[in-house]
């Protein structure tokens, strides 16, 4: 067997369609568009170059954006004094403050400092709390996790009572998407197993996945024998593993490898997502998606 790619930059295209879609005909309905905060404190590099393909997301929706970056030197005081400014501004429905932070900003405050209601990115104990409580509840799923779900919703595998296994636990990708996929609703439904460092026994719980979701951040650590045949596998993991000239630029580019064996877990399973090419595409989608969903909780049309 060999496995069918998911594609997510395909899947990204369709929704980044929709929303821009949503975009126009809220606008003319109700003369708003979604209004999106990106906070950049200081100059790394890594973060400069997830926040310009955040603006340039935005913009490509028609989205109202801002960029505010700031110095390094910025005070905790004066950052958490600008997340209020946007807190307070009715023509922004998603603030993104963009991590790290510089040492001497404590970023659980600054985090928790976000409007649960304009916590677009997921990560305020509001919102955590509504994910675990699920249905009406949820605003805003954490952005991978979200896309995670998409990916396997838009492929038509079944989860309504798959046997779901999630290697790893952080509170960004394992514990969000092993509660979401519990939950009893659409696109979940599953009996969900999380697995991770202390497990006994990893070959034997990925061995009876109907789809397995892999976050370790551990180069090639799932190997085909682990897969069950037909298997759904979602990699997340995006390891750098090496440099390479770009043949495209002529720019060295890092080499990127999963946390599965893609060659070989092909062989086995029935579905499979790339790295790159996966889940990396999602996640900003589903920023768009929470912003968007933002705008329509407050003109009551959720
Ligand atoms: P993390 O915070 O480091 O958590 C990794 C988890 O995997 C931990 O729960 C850890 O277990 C578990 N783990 C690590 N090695 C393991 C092993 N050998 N056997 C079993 N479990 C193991 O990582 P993360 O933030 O969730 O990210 C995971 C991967 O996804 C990374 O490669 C990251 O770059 C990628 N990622 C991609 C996206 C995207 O594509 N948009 C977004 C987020 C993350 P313990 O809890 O026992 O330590």
């Amino acid at each position: 067997m060999t496995a069918k790619i998911i594609s997510g930059t395909e899947i990204r295209e369709q929704i980044l369609e929709e929303i821009a879609a949503e975009v126009k005909e809220i606008k003319a309905k109700h003369g708003i568009v979604p209004g999106l905060v990106t906070i950049l404190v200081g100059q790394n590099p890594a973060s400069i170059s997830y926040v310009t393909l955040k603006i340039k997301t935005a913009n490509q929706l028609g989205f109202h954006e801002i960029q505010d970056n700031q110095s390094p030197d910025i005070s905790e005081a004066d950052l958490l004094a600008l997340i209020d400014k946007y807190n307070m501004d009715d023509s922004i429905h998603g603030i993104l403050v963009q991590l790290p932070l510089p040492k001497h900003i404590d970023e659980k405050k600054v985090l928790n400092a976000i409007d649960p209601d304009k916590d677009v990115d997921g990560f305020h104990p509001v919102n955590v709390g509504r994910l675990m409580i699920g249905g009406d509840e949820v605003k805003f799923p954490p952005c991978t996790p979200a896309g995670i779900q998409e990916m396997i919703v838009r492929t038509g595998v079944e989860t309504s009572g798959a046997e779901v296994v999630v290697v790893g636990r952080s509170n960004i990708v394992g514990k969000p998407i092993a509660n979401m996929m519990l939950q009893k609703a659409r696109g979940a439904n599953s009996t969900v197993t999380v697995v991770h460092t202390a497990t006994k026994d990893m070959a034997f719980h990925c061995k009876r996945a109907d789809i397995l979701i892999v976050a370790a951040g551990v180069p090639g650590l799932v190997k085909p024998e682990w897969i069950k045949q037909g298997a759904c596998v979602i990699d997340v993991g995006v390891n750098r593993v090496g440099e390479k000239v770009s043949e495209k630029t002529g720019q060295k580019i890092a080499i990127l490898k999963g946390d599965v064996d893609f060659d070989a877990a092909k062989q086995v399973a029935g579905w499979i997502t790339p790295v790159p090419g996966g889940v990396g595409p999602m996640t900003i989608t589903m920023l768009m998606q929470n912003t968007l969903k933002s705008l329509k909780f407050k003109l009551g049309i959720a």
